[in-house]
């Protein structure tokens, strides 16, 4: 399997190149050449194994210069560090919800970011990289601790975290600015994601600065879900989910079931899709918006137009503008046309917008509805969810829960919906607590009170390693302009 730019008709590259270079260098985003297909009796197979060789016998489909026992023993010690069944399928009320968030740093972004660090030195060995590959991230909050949790240590890399220095939530700064580990480092941006994300992108584009890296010995790289070793293992949890579902005799074999994802980037969303491409019989899928509805207004019109207000909202994970994956998907929808994307994607850059015409907007429409729910919505979900069933989520999960629910009144839609969450209530505890007792009651508590208190009223018990953090040394305090970022990364690359 080879893989291509979404931006050119280029000669393709090898899987380990795509993961060590993240970016293709026409800036444009490697995807596979075509689809591997799954039959449903692979599918059925599954139902019987445990989630690692779910995850390899996906990815051996699309990382074949890997051989299977690589992937075997990396998504083997991936796993491990889960604190239990990596994706366990819970039954809420008439709804099911995929928990991805029971990994080292209590987000989904665990799933991809326990892996790509183990098939980045695999990957490198491969392509012949004797360089140090530095990885650079842009964070709306979980991905960069992922990040760290998963790079730290890892022989011949280092890796850099930019977040918003008011754009994250306070247990999402503890545990970066905590971060332990000679290969790590962590700056905030002045800004917000779009910023701090426009801001990397700059960086990797940057001839000048790459020649300089090189001259010292160093590549960059991208953890984000623009590297293409990111978004493969994510494609796994949904062929899990659904053996899961054939399991516990949801559905049966070859049943259609929707999936409704809380969406910022795109990237967990977008592997659903790939999951479909590959055979797994899915019927919608939902892409849940908070405030910030760019996609929602996307998916309904076809106009894709970031020149509007940026909200600030409880689940900060989801406050982006400018969705990286969504170019992904728009090379499909157009018929792998990568002289089309790129006039999109030029036409974002100079104008923050694009059309994408009839249709494509057709296409899109076929496998993907939209539903978006502010903070009043998404709180009051938790809150009604709690109070049905003693079930607690938490504010990005909850934005779906939301979206789900009103997509099944609105539309009558009966198949099996399963709700994909996202993170531990534990990283959210303020906006969660507020959502089940009131704004008056957390009003005089600090985020520690907060989940102290949270953990008497859900039940759930609070993550070891964030019970830790009011303890842990604030290592990593600096805060930066945008236009400054570059020589934070000189900084640390030394
Ligand atoms: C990253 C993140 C999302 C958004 O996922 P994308 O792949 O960027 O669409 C949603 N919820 C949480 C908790 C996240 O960390």
């Amino acid at each position: 399997m080879n893989y291509v730019s979404t931006r050119s008709g280029a000669a393709g590259v090898r899987a380990s190149q795509a993961i060590v270079a993240g970016l293709a260098p026409d800036g444009g985003l490697y995807v596979p050449e075509s689809f591997p297909a799954f039959s449903l009796r692979a599918v059925q197979g599954m139902a019987e194994k445990p989630y690692a060789d779910r995850a390899r016998e996906v990815l051996a489909a699309y990382l074949t210069d890997f051989t299977a026992d690589e992937l075997q023993a990396a998504a083997e010690s991936a796993y491990a560090r889960f604190d239990g069944p990596p994706a366990p399928l819970k039954d809420v009320e008439d709804l099911h919800v995929l928990e991805l968030w029971h990994g080292p740093t209590h987000a989904f972004k665990d799933m991809a970011l326990q892996m790509l660090p183990r098939l980045m030195p695999l990957a490198m060995r491969k392509t012949g990289v004797d360089k140090q590959v530095f990885i650079l991230v842009a964070t709306s909050g979980d991905t960069g601790k992922a990040a760290l949790e998963g790079f730290a240590g890892v022989a011949g890399t280092q890796v850099g975290v930019f977040y918003p220095v008011d754009g994250v939530s306070p247990a999402q700064k503890l545990q970066m600015i905590t971060q332990e580990g000679d290969n790590t480092h962590v700056c905030a941006v002045r800004g917000n994601f779009d910023d701090a994300q426009t801001g990397v992108k700059r960086i990797f584009g940057d001839a000048d600065m790459a020649r300089a890296l090189a001259e010292k010995g160093v590549e960059l790289s991208s953890a984000n879900s623009i590297n293409f070793g990111r978004l493969a293992p994510q494609v796994a949890y949904y062929f899990s989910a659904y053996a899961d579902l054939l399991k516990k005799g949801a559905i049966a074999l070859g049943d259609e079931v929707n999936f409704c994802v809380p969406t910022g980037n795109f990237g967990n969303i977008l592997a659903a899709y790939y999951a479909k491409r590959m055979g797994l019989p899915v019927g919608k899928l939902l892409c849940a918006s908070n405030a910030n509805n760019v996609l929602f207004d996307f998916i309904e019109q076809g106009v894709y137009n970031a020149n509007r207000p940026f909200h600030k909202t409880t689940s900060p994970s989801m406050d982006i503008l400018v969705s990286s994956n969504l170019e992904r998907l728009l090379f499909e929808l157009c018929d792998r046309d990568g002289a089309l994307v790129s006039s999109w994607m030029q036409a974002l850059k100079s104008g923050g917008r694009y059309e994408v015409g009839e249709k494509v907007c057709r296409a899109l429409r076929e496998s993907f509805a939209a539903g978006w729910a502010d903070d009043e919505k998404a709180l009051g979900a938790i809150a009604r969810v709690y109070d049905a069933c003693g079930y607690t989520m938490d504010p990005h999960t909850a934005v779906a829960w939301s979206v789900a629910e009103n997509y099944r009144s609105v539309t009558g839609d009966r198949r099996p919906m399963v709700v994909v969450s996202t993170a531990s209530p534990y990283k959210f505890s303020r906006s969660v607590l507020t959502a089940l007792r009131g704004a008056e009651a957390v009003e005089a508590l600090d985020e520690f009170a907060c989940a102290d208190a949270l953990e008497k009223v859900c039940g759930l018990p609070m993550p070891a390693s964030l019970r830790d953090l009011r303890a842990k040394p604030r290592l990593h305090n600096d805060v930066v302009d945008p236009a400054a970022m570059a020589d934070e990364v000189c900084r640390w690359v030394g």
